[in-house]
């Protein structure tokens, strides 16, 4: 790879986790609400002092923490990575799941094991979905392997069907951000057809569909009652990669959008974040908004790190 093509992916690495972290800290100021005003939106995000990031984020920096540590997946070092990182900061506004799981595994339990113990059938919540990111950048250019990486990294706290393929379905969505290059449109027919023969499930098939006859829709109602924006993962994914392509050229609108639907608004921000910093780079993210961002660099040096493994393996 030439030295600037590796820049160039290295604005995508950032863009990617910076913007990620912006969607989660600013879509948690509007969590649980209904449909707001885009303008507002905006109105409040200047008045913030500053962006405190939850769950969604402090996770995907456990994802990123340990693909870096590890130079790919383990999954009992990700695992003790999210427990470790719960510890710490147990107030981040983790859901009732992870915590008891990760008690479980504490307790002796395997990684691959435990969330199945939980929940018979496993949870088929966002989860895992919100911070996959990490393995998205990571693995982008082997898609077989990007999904084995976001299956298991699932199964350590979402191990239904429908949390895995939606983490492989947002991993997939910020691979493909990553490999268009930002001054190339993004082609959305082309974008979800290679989506659709990514997943092999049916319902995520069908959302992607779904997606495709949305894009000019103007009634966020029927964009709600149509891909939904709740905490499920085939509620909130395929909405998330509908808010980036109804405005990919503009991180900022992607985002604003996606927090003006309602619901679970800081992890589809965070997704449909993720998926916009990683085709149009850090530079499209407001410094406003960067400046805020708390423990901004250190997010920043887990991305750098991150482009390093990508484009040299170990
Ligand atoms: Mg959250």
């Amino acid at each position: 790879m030439q030295d600037v093509q590796k820049e160039k992916l290295r604005l995508k690495f950032l863009g990617c986790l910076l913007g990620a972290a912006i969607g989660d800290a600013l879509g948690a100021r509007w969590e649980g609400r209904r449909m707001s005003r885009s303008e507002d939106i905006v109105f409040l995000a200047e008045r913030l002092e500053q962006l405190i990031y939850t769950d969604d984020t402090h996770m995907t920096i456990g994802v990123a923490e340990s693909l870096i540590e590890s130079k790919g997946f383990d999954g009992e070092h990700m695992a003790q990575t999210f427990i470790k990182n719960y510890d710490a900061e147990p107030w981040r506004g983790y859901g009732p799941g992870p915590p008891r799981i990760f008690r479980m595994i504490k307790d002796g339990e395997a990684w691959y094991s435990a969330a199945n113990r939980l929940y018979r059938g496993g949870s088929f919540g966002n989860g895992s979905a919100m911070r996959v990111a990490p393995v998205g950048l990571l693995y982008s250019r082997d898609l077989e392997k990007l999904r084995e990486i976001a299956y298991q990294s699932s199964s350590i706290t979402h191990s239904h069907e429908l949390a895995r393929e939606g983490a492989s379905l947002q991993a997939c969505a910020v691979a493909l951000a990553v490999n268009t290059p930002s001054d190339e449109d993004i082609d959305k027919e082309a974008f979800l057809s290679k989506l659709q023969n990514f997943i092999p499930n049916q319902l995520y098939q069908e959302k992607l569909a779904q997606i495709k006859e949305l894009l000019g829709e103007q009634d966020k109602a029927k964009v709600i009652a149509v891909l939904g924006n709740g905490i499920e993962a085939p509620r909130s994914v395929p909405t998330a990669i509908y808010c980036f392509l109804r405005q990919p050229q503009s991180y900022k609108d992607a985002v604003i959008y996606a927090i003006s639907l309602g619901g679970d608004t800081d992890t589809i921000a965070a997704m449909a974040g993720a998926i916009s910093g990683a085709y149009l780079g850090i530079d499209a993210i407001p410094p406003e908004w960067l400046a805020k961002l708390e423990n901004k660099d250190y997010i920043e040096s887990l991305a750098q790190k991150l482009w390093q493994l990508a484009i040299c393996p170990a």
